[in-house]
């Protein structure tokens, strides 16, 4: 019961905070029209591809692999339609040592 109070002011807290910055509460601005905003629709990944053989941190013995993939995220706009695809690239790093 009393954790359900706390559930609930934290909820009241976000809530109020989220008015306070609308620019967290609202997705990016359409460039097609004025009042749209963008909703995140979908993403897509590309296949991670091996780029380079850094050095292990833990043994230098050993080497990780680095590795990168595009992600393309698809959003709409909620009032004109119109979709954006947003692209960027992603690292990571495997290491097995
Ligand atoms: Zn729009
Ligand atoms: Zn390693």
């Amino acid at each position: 019961m009393r954790n359900k109070r706390i559930a609930v002011a934290l909820l009241v807290l976000l809530m109020i905070g989220a008015l306070a910055f609308p620019a967290f509460a609202r997705g990016p601005k359409c460039i097609y029209c004025k009042d749209g905003e963008l909703k995140f629709v979908d993403v897509t990944y590309t296949r991670w591809e091996t780029e380079g053989f850094p050095k292990c941190p833990i043994n230098p013995n050993y080497t990780d692999k680095e590795q990168t993939r595009w992600a393309h995220r698809t959003w709409r706009c909620n009032d004109c339609g119109a979709a954006e695809v947003i692209s960027s690239l992603e690292t990571r790093v495997l290491c097995g040592h």
